[in-house]
């Protein structure tokens, strides 16, 4: 006989992502509705470590929808990698009696989700919060789309002065095991080329279609440069065309974290809103536990979180077929 949820607590873990924020409301507000306490654990499993938890009601959650990052901070927690530090955090959660978990981040925290419900009587849900988008189980996760569309707004303005300059730029995004927003990016940018970290590029091909290019004068180039693409990200694909190519007028420009901030798109905010609702109907349940909840075609679609772990999203190699025809 499974227990019966009654106090749930909600946590958002490693990096941030817009629409972490929507499922935060989500599952407070669905749990309040369902009657439950909803605890808020402030900076991810550091809070439950130093008990750094609090009660949220609705109005908790009033004006957030539309805000980046997460009003219960995020952070990495080193004490949770060690069985002193999840027991630790046990013992808080059983203090208050909190009885289920939300965990919304991206495979390092799902990680952490899943060693701890294999320790402890508390179920969890994960929720796939990553700007990455490289989960397993999943067709979204709640932070791509804004990263994405931050991204392609950022390499629209790079092109136009390009474009002025006849300039090649090499732009880096973020995807240090992922080429996701590279890839997505690249090809709504109409980059010449994408450099992902997923498949190996071949730097004398890329030359020598660069300098195939500027013989027939198509000098606006942008690569596309995922930060843990082979190379070493942007400064370092840089330094390699230039040996090759000395006399082309070479442009870095490295995005960063406003990839990271704004306010999430529709979609972000509508997968969150989806999977925070479905976080707490599950744990009530209760027959689907220690799952990754994803949306697949459609359907919401539940992982076992250790196969979430294991398993990564990967990338079909005909995306680069198709950046090079199109930019030719
Ligand atoms: P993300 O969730 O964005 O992939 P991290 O990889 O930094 O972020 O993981 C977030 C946190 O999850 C870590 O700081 C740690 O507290 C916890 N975590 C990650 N991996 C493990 C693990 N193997 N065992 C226990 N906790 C883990």
């Amino acid at each position: 006989m499974k227990k019966k949820v009654t106090k749930i607590g909600v946590l958002t873990s490693g990096g941030d992502a817009p629409g972490m924020n929507a499922a935060i409301r989500a599952v407070v507000r669905t749990g309040n509705y369902y009657g439950l306490e909803v605890f808020g654990i402030v900076r991810g499993y550091q809070g439950m470590i130093d008990n750094d938890m609090y009660k949220m009601e609705n109005r908790s959650v009033a004006n957030i929808i539309q805000r980046g990052g997460t009003i219960l901070k995020t952070a990495r927690c080193k004490e949770f990698f060690e069985p002193e530090g999840r027991k630790k955090a046990y013992e808080n959660l059983k203090k208050l009696g909190i009885n289920g978990l939300v965990v919304i981040g991206g495979d390092g925290s799902f990680r952490g989700a899943q060693k701890f419900s294999s320790e402890f009587d508390i179920p969890c849900i994960g929720l796939p919060g990553t700007i990455d988008k490289d989960m397993a189980g999943t067709d979204f996760t709640i932070g791509f789309d804004t990263a994405v569309n931050t991204a392609v707004e950022a390499i629209d303005k790079i092109r136009d002065t390009a474009d002025a300059h006849d300039r090649l730029f090499i732009i880096e995004v973020m995807g240090r095991d992922s080429g996701y927003i590279a890839l997505h990016s690249g090809v709504a940018t109409g980059a010449e080329n994408i450099l992902i970290p997923e498949h190996k590029t071949d730097i004398e091909e890329l030359i020598s279609s660069l300098q195939e290019k500027e013989k027939r004068k198509k000098l606006v180039n942008l690569l596309v440069v995922a930060e843990g693409d082979d190379f070493g990200g942007g400064n370092e694909v840089a330094k390699l065309v230039k040996q090759k190519l000395p006399n082309a007028d070479i442009k870095v420009c490295i995005l960063g974290h406003i990839q990271r901030g704004g306010a999430p798109s529709c979609l972000d905010r509508l997968i969150a809103s989806r999977l925070g609702y479905a976080a707490v109907e599950t744990l009530i349940q209760g027959d689907k536990v220690n799952t990754m909840i994803g949306i697949v075609n459609n359907q919401l679609h539940y992982t076992p979180l250790d196969q979430a772990v294991k398993e990564t999203q990967t990338i079909d190699p005909e995306w680069l077929k198709i950046v090079k025809i199109l930019a030719s």
